[in-house]
């Protein structure tokens, strides 16, 4: 089938790349020319696992094209996806201002029938806005075309992007139109081979589908957070309340890890538009809220620690920090709780040491170069000098560091570890003093 994907970010690259790779004919339309040069010359501009060869081989074998030529875009598929930014207005509502411009551009070009599907993740109703977008512009050309709008979130993961979209658990579409309907089962038939996947609803409630989805998943998050933040007061091990309730098998180990917060691109905007969309109902989501503040909270918790193991006395430390981006196996920062922690350092007046396996390039990128962060090559140099050690994402190389090594290294035996990556009895044994999340007094 021939597709056209608009926005090529994390999820419009790697669903064009998928859609390809199965023998689809998909056109990539980005508005970033830069971007769009690099992809050509097969510099992929995100990391994800898989991603690269993949769109090595389906550009190479003719799949997969790529232009910020939007009448090119428009021409080539009957399918046009959305997949531009929703990123948060000033008020926490998602800015709409991408979507609906892409919605204008297919709109002006189009010169025959087109399925328009929002992959973006929008607020209920959008598809509504989308098709009078599409109207108007149709109607100020004076011409009669065909057209239908469906939902069709994405539940990709950041860092498992590629082998999520080749074996989603589900496929949402919110369509009530038949020829759509047939048009997304012969899309998606190739990703729905081994059982059903496909779940089709309408519009708003596949709309709804996805801010339900994120924000269940960033309750389970703030919950064990709120926990951990009991367990600690009252001297109780989190990670054994973990493993205790867990083991019910109707609230299962998936998704309950207690952390200092949770960052990226979804979430927290996910959750807030939830919340701005109630708002504007007139309903208060009080579960919502709460979610909301014990997650920003959370993200203090890494400073907090700090400050009061050093007495407030952090102007002139050095912190070695680990782990920049906002999960492992990403190079997204995106609302990343190290950023929350860097900030308040560098308020306080210390300096940072930081290392991460890929989110280096991003971090120079957001900062810049200034005289209180130097981005070093491995985990052990960030250590050099040092005055403690915090680790912000669990990455699976901070699991079983040197710990001789990081007692050699800082000039005080302190981690502040934000994953509850480390034994607390093993830590106390070789003198450190250990700061995690929710298990008991502070050794
Ligand atoms: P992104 O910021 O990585 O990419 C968006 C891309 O759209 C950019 O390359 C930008 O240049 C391009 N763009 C903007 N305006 C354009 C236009 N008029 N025409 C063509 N291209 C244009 O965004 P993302 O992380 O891929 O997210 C896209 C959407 O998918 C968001 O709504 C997001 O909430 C949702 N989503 C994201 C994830 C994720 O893990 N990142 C997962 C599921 C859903």
């Amino acid at each position: 089938m021939k597709i056209t994907v608009f926005g090529i970010g994390y999820v419009g690259l790697v669903q064009a790349a998928v859609l390809a790779s199965v023998g689809h004919d998909v056109m990539c339309v980005d508005i970033d020319e830069n971007k769009i040069a690099n992809l050509k010359k097969g510099i992929i501009p995100i990391y994800e696992p898989g991603l690269t060869p993949l769109v090595e081989e389906t550009y190479q074998n003719g799949q997969l094209h790529f232009t910020t030529d939007a009448q090119r875009g428009v021409d080539h598929g009957t399918i046009q996806f959305i997949a531009v930014g929703t990123p948060p207005d000033e008020d926490g509502s998602a800015d709409l201002k991408y979507v609906l411009a892409v919605a204008e551009t297919i709109a002006q070009h189009m010169s025959n029938e087109k399925i328009i599907i929002d992959k973006s993740t929008v607020p209920v109703g959008t598809a509504d806005k989308v098709s009078a977008k599409v109207k108007q512009v149709l109607n100020a050309r004076n011409i009669e075309l065909d057209f239908d709008v469906v939902s069709n979130p994405e539940f990709l993961k950041e860092g498992a992007a590629v082998s999520d979209c080749m074996k989603p658990d589900r496929i949402i579409i919110g369509t009530e139109n038949e020829r759509s309907r047939a048009m997304m089962h012969e899309l998606y038939a190739p990703f729905n081979r081994n059982h059903d996947r496909m779940i089709f609803m309408d519009v708003r409630s596949a709309e709804l589908t996805k801010y339900a989805a994120n924000c269940m998943l960033a309750t389970k998050i703030s919950f064990m957070n709120e926990m951990s933040n009991l367990a600690e007061l009252l001297g109780a091990d989190i990670e054994a309340v973990r493993h205790g309730i867990g083991s019910d098998s109707r609230i299962g180990y998936q998704f309950i890890y207690p952390g200092c917060g949770y960052g990226g691109s979804c979430f927290p905007k996910d959750v807030q538009a939830l919340i701005r969309t109630a708002n504007g109902i007139d309903y208060q989501p009080a579960l919502l809220e709460a979610v909301e503040s014990v997650n920003y909270r959370q993200k203090q918790k890494l400073f907090t620690h700090l400050t009061n193991h050093f007495n407030g006395e952090l102007a002139g430390k050095t912190i070695a920090v680990w782990g920049l981006s906002f999960k492992p196996q990403t190079d997204d920062m995106r609302e990343a709780s190290s950023i929350v922690l860097m900030q308040a350092l560098w308020q306080a007046g210390a300096n940072v040491q930081a290392y991460d396996p890929e989110a280096m390039e991003e971090c120079q990128r957001i900062f810049g170069n200034r005289k209180d962060l130097a981005l070093v090559g491995t985990k052990e140099s960030a250590l050099k000098s040092a005055d403690a050690l915090v680790v912000c994402t669990e990455w699976s190389q901070f699991r079983a560091p040197d710990f001789e090594l990081i007692a050699n290294s800082l000039s005080h035996k302190v981690i502040v570890d934000g994953r509850n990556l480390y034994d607390p009895q093993l830590l106390k044994e070789r003198g450190f003093a250990y700061y995690a999340i929710g298990r008991g007094d502070s050794v």
